[in-house]
């Protein structure tokens, strides 16, 4: 954890793109309500395959009009290069400087992956049609990534995305401190020093958070899971332990050197900032 001690803690958000005008007004009032937690920057999440390009870019732009450093999701599975280099035209066209770099997920039934198979590559290709303009921050896996045939692969290719020009990183959600720990220390051993902020998933609704884990690969402790369980239908129940379990996670890794918390907010401010101001991190 050496490394990381090195950076100031900061905090940023997770949006996804909103479906309508409505849900888009809605949004900026959240995000106003998270002006308390001063974010370093407001990200905003991309469908895999493109599917959300309009709706990402309405809502980054309607931050971004707001003075708001917001920093767009991409991915580059089933992209082209001509495909990608207009849409950081667009972008950098608006203000755009940072963007949350990612390879995404095969939608199933896309047969042409097009021309990245990889994030590293969509990196290579955004340094090298766009120079420094953009802070690049790219996904890291403490849990290592759902795919990933063997650790050590997957942490020479979080490497290989920094070695391609990422600035800092997010990771996936998780709820056991040690796999960060440990995923810093392998990567301070492959000489990367850069932030790895850990990415923070505020727990409300144990079903939904399931199926999530399941599907991104973050394990739900067996103690969690039990007590999560038991609490059945009593989301009150689920909310309280959630709030007191997030917010003993989000110390431990403030505490051991963390540069900063992202949070997952799914759209709502409540969950971060109860937990922030457990943590003492709103402005007064
Ligand atoms: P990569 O870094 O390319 O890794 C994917 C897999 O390929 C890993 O198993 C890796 O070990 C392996 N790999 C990487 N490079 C190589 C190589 N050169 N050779 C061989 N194997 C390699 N998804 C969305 O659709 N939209 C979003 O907005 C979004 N936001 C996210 C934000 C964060 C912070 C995180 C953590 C994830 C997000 N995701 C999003 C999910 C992400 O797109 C998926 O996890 C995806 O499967 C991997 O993307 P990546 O950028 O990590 O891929």
């Amino acid at each position: 954890m050496d490394t990381q001690r090195r950076y100031p803690q900061v905090c940023s958000c997770e949006f996804f793109p909103p479906h309508s005008e409505d849900g888009l007004q809605k949004l900026l009032v959240t995000s106003a309500e998270l002006d308390a937690l001063r974010p370093a920057f407001r990200s905003v999440t991309y469908g895999a395959g493109g599917s959300t390009r309009e709706r990402t870019f309405v809502t980054v732009t309607a931050l971004g009009g707001l003075g708001i450093d917001a920093a767009p999701h991409l991915t580059c599975v089933g992209s082209t290069r001509a495909g990608i280099a207009e849409i950081l035209e667009e972008y950098r066209v608006q203000g755009v400087r940072r963007i949350v770099a990612l390879r995404g997920d095969v939608p199933s039934g896309m047969r042409d992956i097009g021309d990245f198979r990889y994030a590293n590559e969509l990196i290579e290709f955004i340094r090298a049609s766009t120079g420094e303009h953009f802070h690049l921050e790219i996904a890291a896996y403490p849990e290592y990534h759902p795919q990933s045939s063997r650790p050590e692969r997957d942490l020479d290719n979080f490497a290989r995305k920094v070695q391609a020009g990422a600035n800092s990183a997010i990771t996936q959600y998780f709820y056991n401190a040690d796999a960060y720990f440990h995923f810093i220390d392998e990567i301070e051993a492959r000489g990367v020093d850069i932030p790895v902020v850990p990415g923070i998933m505020p727990i409300t609704n144990f079903t939904q958070l399931a199926r999530f884990s399941d599907a991104c690969g973050t394990e739900i402790p067996r103690w969690m899971r039990r007590q999560l369980e038991a609490y059945g239908e009593d989301r009150d129940a689920i909310r309280a332990f959630g709030l007191d379990v997030v917010t003993a996670l989000c110390e431990r890794l403030l505490a051991a050197g963390a540069p900063g918390l992202h949070f997952y907010t799914m759209n709502q401010s409540g969950p971060t900032l109860e937990i922030a101001s457990r943590l003492g991190l709103l402005q007064a």
